[in-house]
């Protein structure tokens, strides 16, 4: 590859071949934009990392609404979810959060997930409530929740395969891919 030839020139100036550059008339904006439509088309829109997000703690007589658990000594597991109403329900662990999300008709009879403002996961090495949508969940490791196999949250993919190597995890999910029957199936001691 020529050195000379700066990145996105259409023309190398000092030899006159083609470029590596975009076609002309297409900025590198608008060639980024496309590749973020590309991805919001293909259903991947979701974030590329978990952002930290900013939710009342639980308080000592908070329980877990799947599994009637208290949720208070169980900090370093905690997920929260925010609806725009006010009201705040937290969970012992992701997979109870999740358990809750997918059954909403059991758990919260005439609230509808869009009428979710925010849910958070805690992050497992910062212990820090991130964004559940944009997290990274490991399961089959060998790192147990208060109610057994866990979805272990993490905030980005790196943080996620160092999990993976370091607790032999067996999958790394993004939020969408968690199906409704994950939940049930950790219980069993399966990853699928
Ligand atoms: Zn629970």
């Amino acid at each position: 590859m020529c050195k000379t030839c700066p990145p996105h020139a259409p023309v190398c100036p000092s030899h006159g071949h083609a470029g590596l550059g975009l076609p002309q008339g297409v900025s590198r904006r608008s060639a980024l934009q496309g590749l973020a439509l590309a991805g919001s088309l293909l259903g991947l829109s979701l974030p590329a990392l978990a952002k930290p997000v900013k939710l009342p703690a639980p308080g000592p007589r908070d329980t877990c609404p799947v599994c009637g658990m208290f949720v208070a000594p169980y900090p370093y597991w905690v997920a929260t979810v925010l609806w725009r109403d006010g009201k705040v329900v937290h969970f012992d662990g992701a997979k109870d959060f999740f358990k809750y999300l997918f059954d909403l008709k059991k758990y919260e009879p005439g609230r509808q997930r869009a009428e979710i403002q925010a849910m958070g996961v805690t992050d497992y090495y910062t212990t820090e409530r991130i964004d559940a949508l944009g997290a990274f969940y490991v399961v089959g490791s060998d790192v147990l929740g208060p109610m057994g196999h866990e979805l272990v949250p993490l905030d980005t993919e790196a943080e996620a395969r160092e999990f993976v190597a370091d607790h032999k995890g067996k999958r790394i999910l993004r939020f969408a891919e968690v199906t409704p029957a994950l939940p049930g199936a950790l219980d069993q001691g399966k990853f699928q």
